[in-house]
């Protein structure tokens, strides 16, 4: 069997990795050039774009964010998945908003933001704690501005002044006040059939995600069930088919969808070692029309993101449990350079075996990882 992903990088590469053992041949396609390239070593492979999407079984993408017209062109081939549709709503958060209130799953209070007039209403509607996020485009934390109080609405209106919202509008939500960030991470097959991972906890940094821990503790079976309802709404709603990511805030026992990435996701790398079966193979078993596997946790895990940084000994792979996953890409400030996981049969453990693996690491980059490891063990 073979599958196109749309996107070249780490997702598309973990994808084919998965997909060997399965006999699922994985191609790549690098949307800024439309050239078919092999997703590990990123070489132009000896097929063109229409040849590829042939000769697959099922197209698919790492990112939301391809450009329109290709996910059109795939569309018209019938092997889609998940659906254009889908992957829209991941890319535009004017369009997820309307979903997710069309389907009444709870998230952040908001409005759309077409006009900077517009944004002394949503003070006085959302208050005056407001995160402005840009409907496209944005990612780890890009494209968004913060409003601590009124007094900043003038200086903030002088920063947004260049922006066309009538062409790009903001979605202006009220800050919420959540407890922790919860991701689940779900698949649906082409048959229906649905599985959910236990609930990870993440912690961000700047804006983008360093650490995440599955299963999350302190989840009872009541906040899990709930997250899983939320999936399956979402996911039979939109017809969806592959792996689905859906960011939550808990606020007690309440969970609010923050965003939706029609994909696999970087909450989900944990699998690879933690669970039975890793979101990878079961993205690829969904769209190949496959059963799905086992989505249990083997032990408590924790993921790792090694960003903007490539020094650091590869001794850590004395630590029993851990495993380094590397995308081969050129260090640049922010960037996402690999990860690391690590599982182990109990949070005390998980905690240790955190802060052991701190000393292999540069500190600057990891203090979420210190935070992390002592408040586990
Ligand atoms: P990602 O890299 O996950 O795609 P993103 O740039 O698309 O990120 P969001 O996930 O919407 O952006 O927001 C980034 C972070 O900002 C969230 O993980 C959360 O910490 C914080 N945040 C976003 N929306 C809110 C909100 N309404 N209230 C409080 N914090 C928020
Ligand atoms: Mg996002
Ligand atoms: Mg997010």
């Amino acid at each position: 069997m073979r599958v196109v992903v749309y996107g070249a990088g780490q997702l598309a590469q973990m994808m084919y990795l998965a997909g060997s053992p399965l006999g699922i041949e994985v191609q790549a396609v690098d949307v800024n050039n439309d050239t078919v390239v092999h997703p590990v070593s990123k070489s132009p492979l000896d097929t063109s774009l229409d040849q590829a999407l042939e000769g697959a079984d099922a197209l698919t993408v790492e990112f939301e964010h391809v450009p329109e017209h290709l996910l059109e062109e795939a569309t018209k081939t019938g092997k889609l998945m998940p659906s254009i549709e889908s992957i829209l709503v991941g890319a535009d958060r004017v369009r997820e908003k309307a979903l997710l209130e069309g389907m009444k799953v709870a998230n952040s209070a908001h409005r759309i933001v077409t006009h900077l007039e517009q944004l002394d209403e949503c003070i006085e509607t959302l208050g005056e704690k407001l995160i402005l996020k840009s409907s496209r485009d944005g990612y780890d934390g890009y494209g968004q501005w913060r409003l601590a109080n009124k007094e900043e609405l003038p200086e903030l209106k002088r920063a947004l002044a260049t922006l066309n919202l009538e062409k790009v509008p903001l979605v202006v939500e009220k800050m919420v006040p959540f407890e922790r960030e919860l991701s689940l991470i779900g698949v649906r097959n082409k048959q229906g059939d649905v599985r959910t991972y236990p609930l990870a906890e993440n912690l961000h940094y700047q804006g983008q995600l360093h650490v995440s821990v599955a299963p999350a503790t302190h989840v009872d079976d009541a906040l899990q069930a709930k997250a899983h309802d939320i999936f399956v709404k979402l996911a039979e709603g939109m017809d969806y088919v592959g792996v689905l990511a859906v960011e939550l805030f808990q606020c007690g026992d309440e969970l609010l969808v923050n965003e939706l990435a029609p994909r696999v996701h970087n909450s989900g790398h944990w699998s690879q070692s933690g669970a039975v079966t890793s979101q990878f193979e079961n993205h690829l078993r969904a769209i190949c029309g496959l059963p799905l596997g086992d989505t249990s946790a083997i032990g408590p895990s924790a993921m790792i993101n090694i960003i903007g940084c490539s020094s650091f000994s590869r001794e850590l792979l004395s630590i029993d449990g851990s495993h380094l996953h590397w995308y081969g890409k050129s260090v640049r400030e922010k960037r996402k350079m690999g990860h690391i996981n690590v599982t182990t049969d109990s949070y005390t453990k998980l905690g240790e075996k955190l802060h052991d693996l701190s000393q292999y690491l540069p500190l600057e980059y990891f203090p979420k990882l210190i935070g992390e490891a002592k408040r586990l063990k």
